[in-house]
């Protein structure tokens, strides 16, 4: 029996998550489900699959918790707090991880998970982007097996049959669907609304990601992290949009050939390709049929001027060291910002730009340097945000 946490249980993968677990009561087991601060709905979900640990990570919500898991008559654990979160995580408590916190709040633990060896089933992509060598040499050390969940590298993963051997790989091309806002132009950027940007056209997710969806920056943050996962410079990744979302990456081989997976738009696919690997397990996902979903998949280069986040994902990239840490924390500040209705939608790639051109990159040589650049970047960004003039006096188009 696999004993399984969810690491973000409340959130859009964490229910996905537990859909598929739900599927194999006879070999997966939710062991331990962690929130962020929605107790209700972490009780709820304690009262459906009764693990035997439950993490709240705002540690004034312990009460709560605890009193609530009393009441519905559960032998459930509480507990509380960022530490009880990557003490589980690397526990006895379970052998596989799910990591599905979003943003960089998601990196102690999954490091955690990692340093244990547990069969890390990684959703959070912000912890590659945010510290993705020492992550993967955390996995490396501790003997963690890394199985990415983000649909893109789980097309790579199952295209690569699961080998590390990376060497005959020549290119990775990953898919977008290009967002709610594809074919705008920046005038007509400008004026979309946050109720418009988290309505994704194929993808049912949180609002952290939709958002980056809908600026590109979240297939930037993939590029990242297909190079960390896959040990490919950031030349040898191209992005592709398709609109259909049904291919969700193309490998290119030395000899020749390209791979391709394909599928229906549910992340519950990649979820139980980690859930079950190497086995295959249903997952409540229909098979695709191309002539159902209208016969055609479509290709086209990304438009980069309107959407500039892609590129600067590259370009931090390319820079190296801290500047994809300080990409992500600006990024993840502007979408905050953004989804408050504090600035408007051009702004989020004004701010990740302003703040890459001030905060000095550093060679990332250890977890603090990281999370040092990662404050640095989060203070500059929110100066920026609340003094919007600057930013855009730099950054107008002409
Ligand atoms: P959601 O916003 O739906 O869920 C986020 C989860 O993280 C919630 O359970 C939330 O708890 C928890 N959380 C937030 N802050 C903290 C914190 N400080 N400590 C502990 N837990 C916290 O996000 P998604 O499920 O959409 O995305 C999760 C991750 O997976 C992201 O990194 C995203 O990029 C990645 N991903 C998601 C995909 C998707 O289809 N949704 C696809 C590919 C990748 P609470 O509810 O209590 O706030
Ligand atoms: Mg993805």
């Amino acid at each position: 029996m696999r004993q399984v946490a969810v690491l973000g249980a409340t959130g859009s993968i964490g229910a996905s998550a537990l859909d598929v677990i739900a599927r194999h009561p006879d070999r997966l087991q939710a062991s331990v489900l962690a929130a962020g601060s929605q107790v209700d709905a972490l009780l709820a979900l304690c009262r459906t699959y009764r693990p035997a640990h439950a993490v709240i990570a705002d540690e004034a919500l312990y009460a709560t918790l605890r009193d609530g898991l009393r009441e519905a008559g559960l032998s459930t654990q509480a507990h509380a707090g960022t530490q009880a979160l990557d003490m589980l995580a690397a526990s006895d408590a379970c052998d596989t991880v799910i990591a599905a916190i979003v943003g960089a709040a998601g990196l102690s633990s999954t490091l955690a998970a990692a340093r244990a060896g547990k069969r890390l089933l990684l959703a959070n992509k912000e912890s590659l982007v945010l510290a993705g060598e020492l992550l993967m040499a955390a996995a490396r050390e501790g003997n963690a097996t890394i199985i990415p969940i983000d649909s893109e590298h789980n097309a790579i993963f199952q295209c690569l049959a699961g080998c590390s051997d990376t060497t005959s790989l020549s290119r990775i091309t990953l898919t977008a669907s290009g967002g709610p806002f594809l074919g705008r132009n920046r005038d007509e950027l400008a004026q979309v609304t946050p109720a418009q940007a988290v309505v994704h056209p194929k993808w049912s997710m949180g609002p952290k990601i939709s958002v980056d969806s809908a600026t590109l920056m979240n297939k930037g943050l993939e590029v990242i992290e297909a190079h960390h996962l896959f040990g490919v410079p950031g030349q040898r990744i191209r992005v592709l949009v398709h609109p259909q979302s049904l291919v969700h990456s193309i490998v290119d081989f030395t000899d020749g050939s390209s791979l391709a997976q394909l599928g229906l738009p549910d992340m519950r696919t990649a979820l139980a390709v980690g859930l079950g690997w190497p086995q295959r397990i249903e997952s409540g996902v229909s098979s695709l049929d191309l002539l159902t979903e209208g016969g055609r998949l479509d290709f086209e280069a990304p438009d980069l001027e309107a959407f500039p986040c892609l590129a600067l994902a590259f370009r931090a990239l390319q820079a190296g060291g801290t500047a994809p840490a300080v990409l992500n924390a600006a990024n993840e500040e502007a979408v905050s910002a953004f989804l408050q209705g504090r600035i408007g939608f051009l702004s989020i790639p004004d701010t990740v730009t302003a703040t890459l051109d001030t905060v000095p990159m550093q060679l990332a040589d250890s977890l603090d340097t990281l999370l040092a650049a990662d404050a640095r970047a989060r203070t500059q960004a929110r100066a920026l945000i609340d003094n919007p003039t600057t930013t855009q006096r730099k950054y107008a188009r002409a």
